[in-house]
């Protein structure tokens, strides 16, 4: 169904929704196009008059009731997660917990959007600056989260005093209806937030960015789609947020613990089975400690169940699709082709009953070197390279050389070490010793080839608001 004005839609036709573990269709869904796009816009454009002009307090009451009704719904909303994205329950849980917190993030935020007054050289002279709501919003969002990419979104658009249109993954619609039921049940008024689904995303988009009363694009997905949207909408210069790719880097050095960091490693890396932007894709390690993390690393990866989310133990859900395992098969073997070593997984899994669902098993490759595809290219699944290093500037430099700029960690103990490392990396976020640097209240987002903005921390409200000077003889 669309969301579009307060009301539930059907459209002319449907697409089917699958389950990632089963291959089995879990729904339908209305499918949207450049009319529905359209509407929505509509309906978003003529809320925004009344809405932008709400109290902060309004405002913060709607989002602290939508938190509310999110965390009254959690265990159904991680139980839907799990049959259409196949995240193990657990992550799923924690990942509506995650979504529910932007929600009440900037529902304490919205009663901070503060403006500032500025000395001025004239005595007769004085300025006043304020933030007001940018606009009408759109929000593209992806698979991998499909709850928090979306309240990540819609809390402080909301909280700023914006409306918004949004289209989910099609991959993940389901979750998306779940996320706007709760708006329209804590009464949110008709028009401030509009869902359009599609099979095709491009008529949705190609709409969105040529409509001028769209005044900001807010997107999470990948580099090259996010390239493509982001000069359509130079065209009418949309403000725009971009969280895109990621090549994080996972930087071991010598005085570290190499137990401590290897379980770090296969924690982080296995998250949501590898689709994560911010997950490890090059693991460095020096030499001095490299046969021991590896060890830790490799014995760990090959104790790691894969199967369905709802099955107690297992920590590696499916692939979203085949496109997916062909892409880390690809990588697996490029890499062995060069002379990476396998030190556990390397292959497709289909036995026991997993031939229906995109799995691939947990894999550790050892002797990884630059010259492999997985080095450069994000691989979004369950593949831990690693390649050992010996001098700290040499693999600052490695480590840089990207075209993306999100996620890095490092692992030392060394006080000095870390603050130049975390200093010299070209990345926008950084763990030391930690594998979970995010938090709704902690800016996330990267430089270079992943991104522009940030999402989370009081930043995130910036995105959505313009800066307004009065300046006032008196
Ligand atoms: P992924 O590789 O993670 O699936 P995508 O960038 O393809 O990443 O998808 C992220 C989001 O962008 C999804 O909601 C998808 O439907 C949407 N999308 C993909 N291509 C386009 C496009 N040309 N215009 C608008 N949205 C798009």
């Amino acid at each position: 169904m669309q969301y579009i004005n307060g009301e539930w839609l059907d459209g002319a036709g449907t697409f089917a929704v699958t389950n990632p573990a089963t291959g089995d269709e879990i729904g339908r869904v209305a499918d949207g196009g450049a009319a529905e796009a359209e509407a929505a816009v509509d309906a978003a454009d003529a809320a925004f008059a009344a809405w932008s002009s709400t109290t902060a307090y309004e405002r913060a009451d709607a989002l602290y009731t939508a938190w509310r009704s999110m965390t009254e719904r959690a265990s159904d909303l991680a139980d839907l997660m799990t049959t259409e994205q196949g995240k193990p329950i657990r992550a799923a849980r924690n990942e509506v917990k995650y979504a529910s917190d932007f929600l009440l993030w900037y529902a304490e935020e919205a009663k901070r959007i503060y403006g500032e007054t500025i000395p001025s050289a004239r005595s007769d002279q004085r300025f006043v600056v304020m933030r007001q709501a940018v606009g009408v919003c759109a929000a593209i969002t992806p698979w991998n989260y499909p709850i928090s990419m979306l309240t990540r979104k819609l809390g402080p658009a909301l909280a700023a005093g914006c409306t918004v249109v949004l289209k989910p993954a099609e991959q993940t619609p389901l979750c998306a209806r779940a996320v706007f039921e709760i708006f329209h049940d804590v009464g949110l008024p008709a028009g401030v937030v509009n869902l359009v689904n599609a099979a095709d995303p491009v008529p949705v988009g190609t709409a969105w960015l040529a409509d001028e009363r769209v005044r900001k694009l807010s997107f999470t997905g990948s580099t090259d789609v996010g390239k493509h949207l982001a000069a359509g909408a130079a065209a009418s210069v949309k403000r725009v947020s971009m969280e895109l790719g990621g090549h994080a880097p996972f930087i071991v050095f010598d005085d570290a613990d190499p137990v401590h960091a290897a379980k770090g490693a296969a924690m982080v890396k296995f998250l949501n089975t590898g689709q994560a932007c911010i997950s490890p894709n090059r693991i460095y390690v020096q030499r001095a400690i490299a046969d021991e993390f590896l060890a830790t690393l490799a014995d760990r990866v090959s104790k790691m169940r894969a199967g369905s989310g709802f099955v107690d133990g297992v920590s590696i859900g499916p692939l979203v699709d085949e496109a997916s395992v062909a892409k880390v098969d690809r990588h697996v073997s490029d890499a062995r082709d060069k002379g990476a070593r396998v030190l556990t997984g390397g292959q497709r899994l289909t036995a026991d009953g997993l031939d229906a669902g995109h799995f691939y098993a947990p894999t550790v490759l050892a002797d990884v070197t630059p010259e492999m595809a997985i080095h450069c290219e994000e691989t979004f699944g369950p593949v831990a390279p690693v390649i050992v290093f010996d001098d700290e500037d040499d693999i600052v430099e490695l480590a840089n050389d990207t075209t993306y700029g999100l996620a890095a960690y490092v692992y030392t103990n060394d006080v000095s070490r870390a603050w130049r490392v975390a200093e010299g990396l070209r990345f926008g976020i950084i763990g030391i010793n930690d594998i979970n640097p995010t938090s709704a209240a902690a800016p996330f987002g990267g430089v270079k080839e992943s991104g522009i903005g940030r999402e989370g921390g009081h930043v995130g409200l910036d995105e959505y608001l313009d800066t307004k000077l009065v300046g006032w003889s008196v």
